[in-house]
């Protein structure tokens, strides 16, 4: 079984401390408390940088859900979610950071069937080089999942695993999955 690290209090970090201050500079929360979660001023218990984009996955899943979930309500907009998920890169391809997790899953779970042009819009903003691979009757371009999991430097698995799970919640996204796709490249 995996050993699970303790998530750090406020005051007791090795390398991200704020010397004197009395609250988190960043979640403002007290002295020995727990900063809320999704804080980037919390220290990573294992590699001592910023828990939000490490990439030690360390935290029991409880605590990472949490962290993921705090992270999540920060993010304003798809293009935010978009950005953060393209600036974060683990050295592994197995680990995500808590902030790619939060990104991605903001990502699936905010592109309405009306908007599905805007992901390909901020993809190709935040990915010039990320061509369509797909399109539909009707001509809009359809990221493949290799596509995302490329771009978002995201195991395939987990696009494969979101993707899944948005199409049962019916959600829909601007990704090949219907028959109705044709290659164009
Ligand atoms: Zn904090
Ligand atoms: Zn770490």
């Amino acid at each position: 079984m995996k050993d699970y690290k303790t998530r750090v209090s406020f005051g007791s970090e090795s390398f991200m401390i704020q010397a004197g201050a009395e609250k988190c500079s960043e979640c403002a929360c007290d002295l020995d408390q727990l900063h809320v979660a999704g804080c980037a001023g919390e220290e990573c218990p294992q590699c001592a940088k910023a828990l939000i984009g490490c990439c030690c996955e360390c935290l029991s899943p409880y605590d990472g859900e949490k962290v993921i979930q705090g992270i999540y309500r920060q993010f304003a907009s798809l293009e935010s979610a978009l950005q953060a998920a393209g600036e974060e890169r683990c050295q592994s391809a197995v680990n995500s950071s808590y902030l790619q997790h939060a990104a991605m899953r903001y990502i699936f779970d905010n592109v309405p069937d009306t908007a599905k042009t805007e992901i390909a819009r901020a993809f190709h903003l935040r990915f010039p080089g990320l061509v369509p691979r797909m399109q539909d009757d009707e001509g809009r371009g359809y990221y493949t999942a290799e596509q995302l999991s490329e771009a978002l430097d995201i195991p395939l698995n987990e696009v494969n695993e979101r993707i899944d799970a948005m199409m049962s919640a019916s959600n829909g996204i601007a990704v090949a999955q219907g028959k109705k796709m044709r290659k164009i490249h």
